[in-house]
């Protein structure tokens, strides 16, 4: 009896994992970092290549050290634009605008001087740094923006829940069966365990920005990757790392570079002119300050109002 009993709940649990629930996952190493997909849904499995060639293409359109990518050919004497290429360098020029220019697609000179993008590190002199070209660099968007085009894949297919991790920007898409929230940990900038969660529902970007994820040093002097448009040094705010939480990912993307080299003050009361994000600032001390939305919990912080 006990054996059938046995069989019956395998049959059972058999039966149950051929209902809806597929899981598929995968790590790709792309846009200088590792990304890991992970899904739930009927098409799971048959998503992933779709969504390892959409980022693959936008890698190739849209790396600044490729010679023969787009952004290349447009910083080296023009290229005629698709029309996808065409709005989201649209998409970018709005952002730097409602950023008053904190978010600067076009620094791609600044970034070059300092050695980003041959990892040939060095500290640019004062005139080098006023002669650097005005040169497209979409690195603070393309990786949100790949965000967004992943779960536009996702809606043309029959997939229930995703969680994307791009590097830092960690795209949600669709609800937990059980109605739960969608945890994610936000990094510590010094290193060790995570200093908190922020939790989402349903589709949603998680993106961070911090002086801890590119950075080189000299004579004991960080020089990060993070570039003050006005300056053309690195941005010295007194954050660590500022963590935007919006339903588009592109925005978010471009929102915490843009935070970053606002500053706490700055970013703060950008946030209450704004109504589509939530933050989390880290300062250099260790403080911790969220927006009242930001739904982050597991540590110590303070609240940013909208009434001042
Ligand atoms: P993120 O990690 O999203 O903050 O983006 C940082 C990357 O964006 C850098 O590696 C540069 O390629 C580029 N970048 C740096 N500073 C800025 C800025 N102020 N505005 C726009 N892009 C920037
Ligand atoms: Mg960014």
């Amino acid at each position: 009896m006990r054996r059938w009993i046995g069989i019956l709940l395998v049959v059972m649990l058999l039966g149950g994992c051929t209902v809806r629930e597929q899981t598929a996952q995968e790590t790709v190493f792309a846009m200088d970092t590792v990304m890991d997909l992970r899904l739930w849904g009927e098409d799971a499995k048959k998503a992933i290549p779709f969504m390892k060639e959409e980022i693959t293409a936008l890698e190739n359109t849209w790396s600044a050290t490729k010679q023969d990518s787009l952004v290349g050919r447009l910083n080296t004497g023009g290229a005629v634009l698709p029309q996808d290429a065409h709005s989201f360098l649209q998409r970018a020029e709005e952002l730097w605008t409602r950023t008053n220019g904190a978010f600067d697609p076009r620094l791609g000179g600044y970034i070059r001087a300092w050695g980003f993008y041959n990892e040939e590190y060095r500290v640019p002199t004062e005139t080098e740094l006023q002669q650097a070209p005005a040169q497209w660099d979409l690195g603070g968007i393309v990786k949100g923006y790949a965000g967004d085009r992943l779960t536009e894949i996702l809606d043309t297919l029959d997939i229930d829940r995703a969680i994307l991790n791009l590097g830092g920007n960690v795209q949600t898409y669709g609800e937990k069966p059980d109605g739960s929230l969608w945890n994610i940990a936000i990094q510590n900038p010094v290193g060790g365990e995570a200093i908190g969660t922020v939790s989402v529902r349903g589709t949603a970007a998680v993106v961070t920005s911090g002086d801890y994820q590119r950075f080189f040093e000299v004579d004991g002097v960080r020089y990060h990757h993070i570039i003050d448009p006005k300056t053309g040094y690195p941005a010295e705010s007194g954050l660590s790392s500022v963590t935007v939480i919006c339903r588009n990912g592109l925005t978010a993307d471009a929102l915490s570079t843009a935070l970053y080299v606002m500053g706490l003050e700055a970013g703060a009361e950008f946030w209450r002119q704004s109504d589509d994000f939530e933050a989390v600032f880290i300062l250099q001390s260790g403080e911790i300050y969220a927006t009242e939305g930001a739904g982050l919990s597991g540590c110590e912080y303070e609240v940013i109002f909208r009434e001042k």
